[in-house]
């Protein structure tokens, strides 16, 4: 079996599309809500045959597309917004469309058609050291990326605290900043479910990708992992029965779940310390020593995950920025 299976819930269908070649996902999840008037939360990425499926599935739920009369979108990835507009134009009638002011410049038009690549994305390269072929690649891979969605034009704003209902359900929204500045949660109170995005995953640590684009940040001195610890804290005060992601299977052990996040940064952390002690050098060459055998295609993602785990290093204490380069240093203290 793909995933684990989702326990019945009534009222919640979750609708389950495979993911080949999106790295470890295994699965996108979109989940529909209601009877009759449904809620869609997520949809998945625009891939050959992605959409059919979705119709398919919520077919197999008892519904129609003429039946979505409302789209969530937990974030601004395009795994999770890709066929949004075009669930919307198949709907018939005006589909609202929800998403957190933090990212909705994600889903934009201008975003998507050209500013996938800029120039603060080759500052942060020549920071990190990544060498020429690594960059054409990146840059070659953020352009094939656009493939994968349609962009959203007309969003509607969601905020923390903002409720949704319909037959069934009552969806909060919780802001939790990390994987993306605008990230959230649906918490449904009644069923005791969260519905997590990419914050909580069951077979994986989710990545705060560090803020590339970071002239289109509201706070300058956003810090991606320092922000997910402290939405994992936010998440941790509900009551919570079953944690529904945006990739895998159901969790019902979210203390577990987040233990292991816990002591996985701890550990990566500890290990990008010894590391920067005992040879210091640009964070690109961290790779092969934490990362060993990393495919070329994600070693952008490795190198953010290092720089978001710097960060928490030098609040701390424990290392310094002895020279900003490019490319930059970093010693421990
Ligand atoms: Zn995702």
């Amino acid at each position: 079996m793909l995933i684990e299976p989702f326990p019945e819930i009534e009222f919640i269908h979750p609708i389950v599309i495979e993911l080949p070649g999106f790295g470890d996902l295994r699965t996108s999840n979109v989940y529909a809500l209601g009877n009759g008037p449904i809620t869609l939360i997520d949809t998945a990425p625009k891939f050959p045959g992605s959409f059919d499926l979705v119709e398919k599935q919520l077919h197999e739920a008892g519904f129609a597309l003429a039946d979505i009369d409302r789209i969530i979108i937990t974030h601004g990835h395009i795994d999770h917004f890709g066929l949004a507009q075009r669930i919307r134009d198949a709907a018939g009638h005006p589909v609202e469309c929800y998403l957190h002011p933090e990212d909705t410049w994600r889903a934009s038009r201008e975003y998507i058609s050209e500013g996938m690549w800029s120039q603060e994305a080759l500052d942060f390269i020549a920071m990190v050291d990544m060498p020429g072929a690594g960059v054409e690649r990146m840059r070659r891979r953020s352009a094939f990326f656009k493939h994968f969605c349609d962009p959203l034009d007309d969003v509607s704003e969601m905020v923390e605290g903002d409720t949704f209902s319909g037959e069934g359900y009552h969806l909060q929204v919780i802001h939790t900043p990390g994987h993306t500045t605008g990230s959230c949660c649906l918490y449904e109170a009644r069923n005791r479910v969260l519905f997590s995005g990419d914050h909580i995953i069951r077979h994986i640590t989710p990545n705060p990708f560090t803020e590339i684009y970071r002239s289109r940040l509201r706070d300058p001195g956003y810090q991606s992992l320092k922000a997910y610890e402290d939405s994992l804290k936010k998440v941790e005060q509900l009551d919570i029965r079953y944690v529904y992601s945006g990739h895998g299977g159901p969790i019902d052990n979210l203390s577990a779940i987040i233990a292991g996040y816990r002591q996985h940064h701890a550990k990566r952390k500890d290990l990008i310390w010894r590391l920067l002690r005992d040879n210091p050098r640009p964070l690109y060459h961290l790779i092969d020593d934490i990362f060993p055998g990393i495919p070329e295609s994600e070693t952008f993602l490795a190198v953010s995950e290092i720089f978001v785990h710097l960060e928490i290093l030098v609040n701390e204490g424990r290392a310094e920025l002895a020279d900003p380069g490019p490319p930059a240093l970093y010693r421990t203290i």
